[in-house]
């Protein structure tokens, strides 16, 4: 399915023309195709003693791009394919919404994560999604409403969980292929002998 967008094309923090991928298909291909690739970029980044706060700066500039230009009703990808996790006061919003005690809620449609106090849904797709949106979107889990995470601080700390979500999400699949271009295929490759992009990085 290819999600229909405004404008493909747009201009990256280089001047370089960027066209985006919005075909589920191709990204779910393509990430598997550069699976090894992805996976040394995210060493990369970990690897060079960059500010933290220097890295977030330019994601979440390259996410506004990105995500500005991306109708997520046209998508719905994460809803079809992640086991959201819910906490208790997403539990409590959605079982008042439905009229319903938080037990019920919670032998109706989720199951226990792990010790803790959090729950992910038993099914996948999520039982809320209609068509392509979401029934409960008031009462929305915090989780979905802050996906795909990326105007969030510390990108680095959280790479992995980030390339869970590249082969889902066109946003992060395009945020992580403009940064790649951005600060990595610049200085060439493979990274172990570039200087530490620092300064360049600084730049952008
Ligand atoms: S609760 Fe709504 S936004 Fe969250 S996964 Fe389900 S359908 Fe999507
Ligand atoms: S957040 Fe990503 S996967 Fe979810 S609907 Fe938007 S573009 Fe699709």
């Amino acid at each position: 399915m290819v999600i229909a967008v405004q404008e493909k094309t747009f201009l990256d923090n280089s001047g370089s023309i960027y066209i985006m991928e919005t075909d589920l298909e191709e990204i779910s291909r393509i990430s598997k195709e550069k699976g090894i690739e992805n996976w040394e970029f995210r060493n990369y980044l970990k690897k060079y003693d960059v500010p933290i706060a220097d890295t977030d700066s330019i994601v979440h500039k390259i996410y506004h791009q990105v995500s500005s230009k991306i109708d997520c009703t046209e998508c719905s990808n994460c809803c079809r394919y992640f086991y959201t996790i819910l906490n208790i006061d997403d539990i409590h919003n959605l079982s008042e919404s439905m009229g319903i005690s938080a037990t019920q809620f919670k032998d109706r449609f989720l199951q226990k994560k792990n010790e803790d106090n959090s729950y992910i849904l038993k099914n996948s797709p999520c039982p809320f999604l209609n068509g392509n949106l979401c029934s409960q979107y008031e009462f929305r889990p915090e989780a979905c409403a802050s996906f795909p995470h990326l105007h969030r601080a510390d990108f680095i700390f959280r790479l992995s969980n980030i390339l869970n979500n590249y082969s889902i999400c066109p946003i992060v699949f395009n945020v992580y292929e403009i940064l790649k271009t951005e600060i990595w295929t610049r200085t060439g490759l493979p990274p172990e002998n570039t200087p530490a992009p620092r300064k360049l990085r600084k730049k952008i």
